[in-house]
């Protein structure tokens, strides 16, 4: 059995029949998604940034290659991604 610890709460949570790629959630961590990567050769789960859409309060994911500064669209408009507080934000153009 292969257990790797989850981001949010540190709890094992275990990797069986998940592969890299996979998504999951944590039992413990009310909305949060894992996803399955492989870091130095071993299988490890990451969080999915996300990030709620000011107009319409879509949950919108970050992909890993955005930074503040980068703009998401959602509905045919473009949001600029911040990162305030420890959470990412969009703000309108
Ligand atoms: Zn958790
Ligand atoms: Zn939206």
């Amino acid at each position: 059995m292969s257990l790797t610890l989850c981001p949010g709460c540190g709890e094992n949570t275990s990797l069986d029949g998940l592969k890299v790629g996979d998504r999951m959630d944590c039992a413990n961590c009310a909305g949060l998604t894992l996803a399955v990567k492989e870091q130095h050769g071993s299988l490890t789960l990451v969080e999915i940034r996300k990030v709620s859409c000011p107009s319409c309060d879509e949950v919108l994911e970050v992909p890993d290659a955005l930074q503040p500064g980068d703009t998401i669209e959602c509905w045919g408009r473009d949001y600029v991604l911040s990162y305030e507080f420890g959470a990412f934000a969009l703000m309108s153009l």
